[in-house]
């Protein structure tokens, strides 16, 4: 803390982390004597720059951006970049720090890093945010390379930005190289990569009902965000018989007993992405549906739920209400969306818990496949990135078993079994490397 002082998200993220390896650490006097944790949790580099543009009134704007590039003992740097106003320093550090471990957990070789800026998308001209995306890569383009740090999307960037982005990468350097994820599919981009992180959640929280020989079948699921992790999550869900009854935004969440369906979801997609429009509107579109402004839609009963939306939206009370009302899994498709007293929540009542670091992998892990495809300078059909992704959320479930499962009962600590499988293979590289 006194190390990092106003970084809060940052020193939540380490805490937890730490708790959880402490045990491990103590059983390899080599990871204490090699400061292997301290290592791990000051970043390689932190990278800070102004970006400069004109809006369309003629105005010059300027914005703060970033890069951290946390750990690369395993792999480049891997890790997206978020256009919100809520961009600082210290939550950036955070979710590169949480990178590290998701990274690790998938088995492919990508270190961890994040960036981006404090820009507002919101209520901005195409034009605008392609000029902002243009400045931005003009800075970012130094630090970055597919053999160095490949970033990709994260809240405010989808598949628009990251075109904006690499067209100006590819114009500066006059290379066509693998250096974003999350590109159009005519320029290198992966099937199922937009699918992936809401995809990947629902399939981690498949396999963990399957050891209590459960299934999603009619069960009701409340999942936060509207945008491209809960949208694919609510998909998903549905595909495999679950009722998705509530959904939400900034503003609010919409409850609909009778379930958001394909249709529906198709609906939230467009009027949320393509339109920039509101969830309030959901309520007038669909009968049977009401909106409920300024409120979290943790209220709602249900058995599951998916937080999907940002960090710390879910908190103590929330987790207490939600298992008053019976929730029996928890998923998160967001970074670190539960506080701590949340998490504690979760885990004295031993329900299903899965941290984002581990439910959410499978859109890093499909971005880790869209390098390989770069690579080869081929294209693989849809069915083989399913299938990968399908693998590769299973084998990550199985290792936070491995290591999350205390031998007393069948309890699953989620938590302590994704933080301590990721750390050791970062750490395991770390020790193999000396002190560098
Ligand atoms: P999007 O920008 O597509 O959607 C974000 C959603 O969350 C929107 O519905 C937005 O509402 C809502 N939201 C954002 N900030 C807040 C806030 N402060 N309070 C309440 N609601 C908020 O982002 P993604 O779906 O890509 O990302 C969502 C989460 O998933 C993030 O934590 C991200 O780090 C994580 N994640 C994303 C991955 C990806 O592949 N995209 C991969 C792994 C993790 P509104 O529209 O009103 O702003």
């Amino acid at each position: 803390k006194e190390r990092n002082p106003n970084q809060p998200e940052f020193v939540q993220a380490v805490r937890e982390v730490a708790e959880d390896v402490e045990a491990l650490i103590a059983e390899n006097p080599e990871y204490h004597h090699q400061q292997i944790l301290r290592r791990m949790s000051e970043p390689d580099r932190v990278i800070s720059f102004r970006i400069c543009w004109e809006n369309d009134d003629g105005d010059i704007c300027v914005q703060r951006g970033y890069r951290v590039q946390n750990n690369n003992a395993i792999g480049p740097y891997k890790g997206g970049l978020r256009f919100h106003p809520s961009v600082t320093e210290s939550v950036l550090k955070f979710l590169a720090f949480e990178q590290t471990f998701k990274n690790s957990l998938t088995g492919l070789p990508m270190g961890g890093g994040k960036g981006g800026a404090d820009f507002n998308p919101k209520g901005r001209s195409e034009r605008e945010i392609m000029r902002f995306c243009q400045s931005f890569m003009t800075e970012l383009y130094r630090h970055v390379g597919a053999d160095i740090d490949v970033p990709a999307g994260d809240i405010g960037v989808g598949s628009r930005e990251i075109g904006f982005m690499f067209g100006q990468y590819k114009r500066i350097t006059n290379r066509f190289t693998g250096v974003l994820t999350g590109k159009g599919l005519e320029y290198g981009g992966s099937l199922i990569r937009p699918e992936a992180t809401g995809y990947g959640a629902v399939y981690f929280l498949r396999s963990m009902l399957d050891t209590q020989g459960r299934d999603l079948d009619g069960l009701d699921v409340v999942i936060s965000g509207s945008g491209n992790v809960a949208t694919h999550a609510a998909e998903k869900a549905t595909d495999l018989g679950a009722r998705v009854v509530a959904m939400s935004d900034s503003k609010g969440f919409i409850h609909d007993p009778d379930g958001v369906d394909a249709e529906k979801i198709g609906w939230i997609k467009e009027h949320k992405g393509r339109r920039g429009g509101e969830i309030a509107d959901y309520a007038d579109e669909f009968s049977g549906a009401r909106f409920h402004k300024g409120k979290k839609p943790w209220g709602v009963k249900c058995d599951i739920a998916m937080p999907c939306a940002t960090q710390n939206e879910l908190s103590g009370d929330d987790a207490r209400t939600l298992l008053d009302n019976g929730c029996i899994a928890v998923a998160e498709g967001a970074n670190m969306p539960t506080e701590r007293d949340g998490v504690k929540a979760f885990k004295e009542a031993r329900i299903l818990y899965a941290p984002g670091k581990a439910a959410n992998a499978g859109g890093v892990a499909v971005s880790g496949l869209e390098m390989s495809q770069n690579s080869e300078r081929r294209s693989w059909d849809k069915d083989q990135v399913q299938g990968l992704l399908v693998d590769i959320m299973r084998d990550i479930h199985q290792r936070c078993r491995d290591d999350g499962t205390d031998g007393k009962g069948d309890y699953c600590d989620y938590v302590r079994g994704a933080n301590v499988a990721g750390f050791r293979k970062v750490a395991d590289a770390m020790l193999a490397y000396g002190v560098v």
